[in-house]
């Protein structure tokens, strides 16, 4: 008997769907959004631009005014630059253009699961590396692992989603050195790291950062994120970008965030970044709670509870976070992202109670 679903490539099949639970809270830190909405200032701006132009045409087609306010913010060149519907979507480009097959990729585990899910759906074999005991990148291992198996692509989250732990210069250089492939970096939440790799673009043709205004930008309802790359490299990513991927409205948004980040975002991201060191101090004196240390916008924790039992004692608090522990390594942890506050102290008063 053959069904519809033979035609499934198997290897999809095996994939367990990339899914969020559906609970709401009034206290949401599941998801690693910036807790203080865009500006009003910069909505009032942004719409009045876009009430005022035409409906009837579209986008640019290469939306060239917005990759020049990005080489400008991200301070790399225009024509090494992708503008995309998430920068998700660039993940997915990126994927597409080198996938198939015979490719390989090779991850650090637990990361972003998006990377193994769209290397998987498109016939590539995933290669593996666990973070070290301490839930850091283990730099070592990735070297041999390069070494033995010469992967196509190398993708790392830095800070990484979900345990917040960076990959530093030095050793991405090395990194970068020994890999005959693409070696792609994930700066989704660079913001709270004060720290970038795009300096290291100019010396290296096969690195790729990847960008997002989901998270410190407040913008993860408008979905833009961009791709920066040697723009010879740019070129053959585009092939797989759809025309107008971008929306009119989310083009003249991302625009008029570029402009006011100084002044209007950068304050949200300092108090961010304050609030998850306290977070982690405060957290850290609570009995039966090991805080790991962070460079994002959130924190996974070690419990010596369930963590499913501190997931559901805080949803009854109204408090929704991330249920990790069905990711590698991480079967006694929990997630939060940093909110505000007074979101944190709602957070710090219901973990003593559950757990202290
Ligand atoms: C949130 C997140 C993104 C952002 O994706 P968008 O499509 O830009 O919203 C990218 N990478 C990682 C690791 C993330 O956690």
């Amino acid at each position: 008997m053959t069904t519809p679903l033979d035609i499934i490539k198997p290897a999809v099949r095996a994939l367990r769907a990339y899914t969020l639970s559906p609970h709401r809270a009034s206290v949401k830190i599941n998801q690693n959004e910036n807790p203080w909405d865009a500006p009003a200032q910069i909505k009032e701006e942004v719409l009045r631009c876009f009430a005022a132009r035409k409906w009837s045409r579209y986008p640019d087609f290469v939306p060239v005014s917005l990759h020049e306010r990005l080489a400008g913010f991200a301070g790399w060149k225009a024509d090494g630059i992708i503008a995309g519907n998430g920068s998700n979507e660039l993940i997915q480009a990126l994927l597409m253009v080198s996938m198939g097959p015979g490719k390989r990729v090779m991850i650090s585990e637990p990361t972003f699961a998006l990377y193994r899910q769209v290397a998987t759906v498109l016939g590539g074999e995933v290669v593996t590396v666990l973070l070290t005991p301490e839930l850091t990148y283990d730099v070592a291992a990735l070297l041999k692992t390069i070494e033995e198996t010469n992967p196509d692509v190398t993708i790392i989250c830095s800070p990484n989603n979900p345990t917040g732990c960076v990959i530093h210069a030095t050793d991405l250089r090395k990194l970068l050195g020994a890999s005959r492939g693409l070696v792609v970096i994930d700066e989704a939440y660079h913001e709270f790291s004060q720290q970038s790799v795009v300096p290291l673009l100019n010396e290296h043709e096969n690195l790729i950062v990847l960008r997002t205004f989901s998270k410190a930008m407040a913008f993860a309802a408008l979905r833009v994120g961009y791709l920066l790359a040697a723009p010879e490299l740019v070129t053959e990513i585009r092939k797989a970008v759809l025309p107008y991927n971008l929306n009119a409205f989310s083009q003249i948004a991302a625009e008029v965030a570029i402009e006011r980040y100084e002044a209007l975002l950068g304050p949200t991201v300092s108090a961010i970044i304050a609030e998850r060191e306290r977070l982690y101090r405060e957290i850290s004196q609570i009995r039966g709670l090991a805080p790991v240390l962070s460079k994002g916008n959130f924190m996974v924790v070690k419990t010596d509870m369930d963590p499913r039992q501190i997931f559901e004692g805080l949803l009854q608090r109204d408090i929704l976070v991330r249920d990790v522990s069905g990711y590698p390594m991480l079967r006694e942890y929990f997630r939060f992202s940093v909110g505000t506050p007074e979101e944190n102290d709602r957070l710090l008063r219901a973990l003593n109670e559950i757990a202290g």
